[in-house]
């Protein structure tokens, strides 16, 4: 009797069952999916080289020298050794200094233009913002620039002339005194510029 009520059950409510079942399943595949993206999503967002593109891919941020056959005068130097020959005294140098034969001045990478500045101790100063945390500092420049705040501007596009505005160094002649920051830390530019590989 036990088994013939089961079976009846059964043909009454197994569908209902089977349903049952089945729904449970996709709601748990639905859960497990959902999560899973929320987590793919957070590790792009964290990861520090893929930048995503209109296309919605990974392009790589790419760099070149700021100046035609750029020569690098003075190192970056956070310790502070770095003789600052205009102002007579050991500083600590938060860039690189360099020059060329040709003055133009380039981005260093894709980015925005974010800030344009002059002031006596830096000169006329172009800040570019870009992806990867990444924001690249022109000071030293002309006042007569190519960009002007809000630009995108592309690797290698000329913003500007290295010159002699910038204060503290002065002694320096026509040169381009360039600072990278890496989530609003100084970094070495040489870190990303290839100085030794024109
Ligand atoms: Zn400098």
């Amino acid at each position: 009797m036990k088994k013939h009520k089961f079976v009846q059950f059964m043909k009454k409510y197994g569908y209902y069952c089977l349903a049952g079942v089945l729904v449970l399943a996709i709601g748990l595949t639905l859960a497990f999916t959902a999560g899973r993206s929320t987590e793919e999503t957070l590790d792009i967002s964290s990861a520090k080289n893929p930048v995503v593109s209109v296309s919605g891919e990974a392009e790589p941020l790419t760099f070149t020298l700021p100046m035609e056959n750029a020569e690098l005068v003075n190192a970056y130097a956070g310790d502070g050794m770095y003789w600052n020959k205009t102002l007579a005294w050991w500083e600590a140098h938060n860039g690189v200094d360099i020059t060329s034969d040709n003055l133009d001045v380039m981005a260093i990478a894709d980015g925005t233009v974010a800030e344009i500045d002059t002031d006596m101790f830096y000169g006329t100063v172009v800040t570019i913002e870009h992806a990867d945390g990444l924001t690249s500092v022109y000071a030293s420049l002309d006042e007569t620039l190519s960009v002007k705040k809000g630009d995108a501007v592309k690797k290698g596009t000329v913003i500007g002339k290295a010159a002699v505005t910038m204060g503290n160094e002065a002694e320096e002649g026509a040169h381009l005194h360039l600072e990278m920051y890496e989530n609003g830390e100084h970094i070495d530019p040489a870190n990303y510029l290839d100085f030794e590989n024109k």
